[in-house]
């Protein structure tokens, strides 16, 4: 951080006045989400809006949202909203010299490397991950001494480092066909699937590959349990409760549907259940329900500490000074870009994986690392 950076970071944060063309330019933003978002929050968050996107158009810049950023980011200010695979695609293939990553770090440094000729900003840098900062390169380099010839599939929560080492990427939408394609080409019974251990679990249950797990954890979803669950069943008997497959399996277990925040958000505009419990991120279900008026959304949620750092002040303030350019090295870039091409050449799953029908009837314990 520079001392620019600092001496800004302690100033008050620019107030924008709530003006009639203010209201009338944000009005659509304000029809979804004034089920979420009292007016007396709008007032304050209306002109940043209006603001933020101004720049946008001054700079050449995009906004890339993920599903677990507040309503009033997801669907004010992102230009393209979705899962960490689904934006680091659009970094790539939308044509702004700018992006604004609306998430936390290992996303933008997945932008960057699916992007490595554009600008890529964070609004916070310290806006991390439980499960990308459970594993370093030099463990995956560890693990791979220990066991050659297996290959090391990498769910896409870990920094770009780890990418570099692994041999092909995954995500919660994919690890259960790319974890058989690894194993089919590297021609084993065995794959070394990192750094969630529940997904690695819930991906066991799927599959006839042998699993090796790390024991990383997402601190979101590791503290749902199946009590919970149950609780919310007799609460809202008629609910359909979904769960994110980085739960532990006994919530996957007393859940109606698992998968990833895409395969919720689609179930939900299939299915237009009458009432829904997101297992997940408090704001998933803030931004569902934006596009799903019909259903009444139950929210059990967790915060995540590190998504809720991006805030709409921030992501002005990232504009306004261009700041904070995420770096990777080229060496690294080259590595870490290889092993998510792999994923992409895969053909894609006829619909995102589900975890709560279990195929595997075999002993499905995983072994730990
Ligand atoms: S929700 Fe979990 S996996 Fe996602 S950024 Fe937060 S800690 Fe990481």
């Amino acid at each position: 951080m520079d001392d620019g950076a600092l001496s800004f970071a302690k100033a008050a944060p620019m107030a924008f006045p709530f003006t009639p063309a203010v209201e009338a330019q944000t009005a659509p933003v304000w029809d979804k989400v004034k089920s979420r978002i009292t007016p007396f929050e709008w007032r304050a968050h209306a002109p940043l809006i209006a603001e933020i996107n101004r720049l946008k158009r001054k700079k050449n810049a995009v906004i890339l949202a993920h599903n677990y950023m507040t309503p009033e980011i997801f669907h004010g200010v992102g230009d393209y909203v979705g899962d960490s695979l689904g934006l680091a695609r659009e970094a790539a293939r939308c044509d702004a010299a700018v992006i604004v990553q609306a998430g936390v770090h290992f996303m933008a440094e997945t932008s960057k490397v699916l992007a490595p000729q554009k600008r890529v900003l964070i609004p916070d840098p310290l806006a991390g991950c439980s499960l990308a900062s459970s594993i370093t390169a030099e463990d995956v380099r560890m693990i791979k001494a220990r066991y050659p010839g297996v290959p090391v599939v990498t769910y896409v929560n870990t920094t770009a480092e780890v990418k570099a080492e692994t041999d092909i990427c995954c995500t919660s939408a994919n690890a259960v066909q790319v974890v058989e394609a690894a194993a089919a080409q590297w021609g084993t019974d065995r794959c070394i699937l990192i750094p969630d251990e529940f997904l690695a679990r819930n991906v066991a249950r799927q599959t006839g590959v042998k699993i090796i797990a790390w024991a990383g954890r997402c601190e979101v979803h590791e503290r749902f349990n199946a009590a919970d669950i149950r609780e919310l069943r007799a609460a809202y008997p008629g609910a359909e409760i979904l769960a994110h497959p980085e739960c532990p399996a006994e919530v996957i277990e007393a859940s109606d549907f698992t998968g990833s925040t895409a395969a919720m958000t689609e179930f939900v505009a299939r299915r237009r259940p009458a009432q829904v419990v997101m297992i997940t991120e408090c704001s998933m279900a803030s931004n569902v329900q934006a596009d799903s008026p019909e259903t009444e959304f139950i929210g059990p949620c967790n915060l995540c500490p590190h998504m809720k750092r991006i805030t709409l002040q921030n992501i002005y303030e990232a504009l306004v000074h261009d700041r904070y350019e995420v770096v990777v090295d080229p060496a690294i870039i080259d590595r870490a870009a290889a092993a998510v091409q792999r994923m992409i050449d895969l053909p894609p799953p006829a619909q995102p994986a589900r975890y709560d029908l279990v195929k595997a009837r075999h002993h499905v314990d995983v072994e730990m690392l």
